[in-house]
């Protein structure tokens, strides 16, 4: 076998792989023009930047079987690339220049859809928010959604296996997978799309390829699962008091409303502040400013969306007179609903217009997360002064983005390979010490993989690390995500 590193002197040899590949996979199937290659070796949150051989753009499952072989044939290394809207850097190839990004977005193709089965097969390529407007056409719903939607692609999504606001109901993306496809480091398929309700033919190993972030395998389809669409929703912006206050409240409703409590979101005042001057348009649902926010929805798929309502507002009603709430209002219609959450997606696009931060996705037990958050970030805060720590995100799963901006005058790129980096290992040494994880729903990718190897359980690590030897012994498939060599 040809290694990245006989490639990386020779380049007739370069050359003869790419043509092989332009061979197989036709003129829209190869770019190396550095223009267009441009937009996808940066990652959303501009913080890596790499270099590659070239692009390739399959079309079709068989097509990535046959590249992976090239790729195999060759030792060129692949970077999998949906719509690079990750924020680990796990889509992002390394300085060196001998990988290929392997783009899944012409594989975008829905095979079938069905009502009836409440399923859906789709393409790696196909981005949520058209997965989304298909499960609605068909009088359904996809039970994910997250502020990406307009470029996370289904393959990315299960790679990471993504959350989002609906985690509290409806589960992480590996709840929503009945069926996979993956082309394997050899180049063989696996077709795990059949779905059975019970099959215990030993490992489940759709779980495995789900969450492994590109290094186990190409997903090129999956079956999804769709629920009946929605009849009613009811959006409500509540400011509060405290954080535990917002613990409370969620404590409250679950034990009244669990079956229709969808989301849980909770906003500090900063990043509201930060998405008002930031977002063209956004306006305060609330007249006073107060320390927290929740953005709280209940939906429900049954006939009589009136009854959700009252019901809601009964125990609002409740919430408020113990004063556990300062303050609320219920969206009146499905716009203002859309606005309270273009608020809360629009925090991450605010916070990267006020300059650098490191930027951590926790989860500590559900039930310690106020704590830990009271306790974390006047601590951070003290040991590094100029520093602001915001959290916000899914309370609800106990998982919050726990964000330390920068003080003024930072300079973006020097700041996060100094300062930033120990901000970073102090918070996910209080995440291990408060028994966390320092991935919630991102992933590892290239951010955290040194973290990962850092705190990880070495029985963990282990695991992982004999999975990755069996399913990828030449290490072709994202190195250096997620697990080092
Ligand atoms: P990419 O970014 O292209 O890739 C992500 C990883 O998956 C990489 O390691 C890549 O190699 C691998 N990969 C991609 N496609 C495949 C494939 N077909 N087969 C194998 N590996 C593959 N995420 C959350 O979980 N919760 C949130 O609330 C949330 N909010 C977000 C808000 C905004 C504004 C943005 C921009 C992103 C948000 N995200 C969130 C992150 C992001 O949308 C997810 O990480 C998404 O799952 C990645 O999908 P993608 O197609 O963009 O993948």
């Amino acid at each position: 076998m040809t290694t990245a590193s006989s490639l990386r002197r020779d380049p007739a040899l370069t050359a003869r792989f790419l043509d092989r590949v332009r061979d197989l996979l036709g003129p829209r199937g190869l770019t190396d023009d550095p223009d267009l290659l441009l937009p996808w070796l940066t990652d959303w949150r501009g913080r890596y930047t790499g270099r590659a051989l070239a692009m390739a753009s399959p079309a079709s499952t068989a097509e990535v079987a046959a590249l992976v072989q090239l790729c195999a044939e060759f030792g060129v290394p692949l970077v999998p690339q949906g719509g690079n809207s990750g924020m680990a850097g796990g889509a992002t190839p390394d300085a060196s220049g001998t990988a290929i990004i392997l783009s899944l977005r012409r594989m975008n193709a829905i095979r079938t859809l069905s009502a009836d089965d409440g399923q859906v097969i789709c393409e790696a390529g196909v981005v949520l928010q058209s997965l989304q407007n298909a499960a609605e056409a068909a009088g359904m719903r996809f039970p994910l959604t997250l502020g990406g939607k307009g470029s996370a692609t289904i393959g990315g999504l299960i790679a990471t296996n993504a959350g989002g606001t609906q985690v509290l109901r409806h589960g992480t993306m590996r709840a929503q997978v009945l069926g996979l496809e993956a082309v394997l480091a050899d180049g063989s398929v696996f077709d795990g799309l059949a779905v059975l309700k019970k099959d215990n033919r030993g490992f489940d190993l759709k779980q495995l390829l789900i969450g492994s972030e590109g290094t186990l395998g190409i997903v090129t389809a999956a079956c999804l699962r769709l629920l009946p669409a929605p009849t009613g929703r009811v959006t409500i912006w509540a400011g509060l008091a405290s954080i535990t206050a917002a613990r409370s409240v969620l404590q409250r409703l679950q034990a009244r409303l669990g079956d229709v409590l969808e989301g849980f979101e909770v906003v500090p005042a900063h990043c509201l502040a930060s998405v008002l001057a930031h977002q063209a348009g956004a306006r305060a649902p609330l007249a006073q400013a107060d320390p927290w926010n929740a953005l709280i929805e209940f939906v429900t798929s049954g006939d009589d969306p009136v009854a959700l309502r009252e019901a809601v507002e009964t125990v609002l009603g409740e919430v408020l007179e113990q004063g556990l709430i300062a303050d609320a209002v219920i969206a009146a219609n499905e716009r203002e609903a859309e606005a309270f959450w273009a608020l809360r997606d629009g925090i991450s696009a605010a916070e990267r217009a006020l300059g650098p931060a490191m930027q951590h996705d926790i989860s500590v037990p559900v039930e310690k997360m106020p704590e830990f958050i009271l306790a974390a970030s006047p601590a951070l805060e003290a040991r590094f002064p100029g520093c602001r720590a915001v959290a916000f995100g899914h309370l609800g799963d106990g998982n919050v983005h726990f964000h330390v901006l920068a003080p003024a005058g930072a300079v973006a790129g020097v700041w996060e390979e100094t300062e930033g980096k120990t901000i970073s290992a102090a918070v996910h040494d209080l995440v291990r010490d408060w028994g966390g994880s320092i991935s919630a729903e991102h992933g590892i990718g290239q951010m955290k993989v040194d973290e990962l190897a850092r705190l990880a359980d070495p029985v963990r690590l282990g695991m992982m690390r004999a999975i990755k030897q069996a399913l990828d012994p030449a290490g072709l498939l994202n190195p250096g995500k997620l697990l080092r060599a």
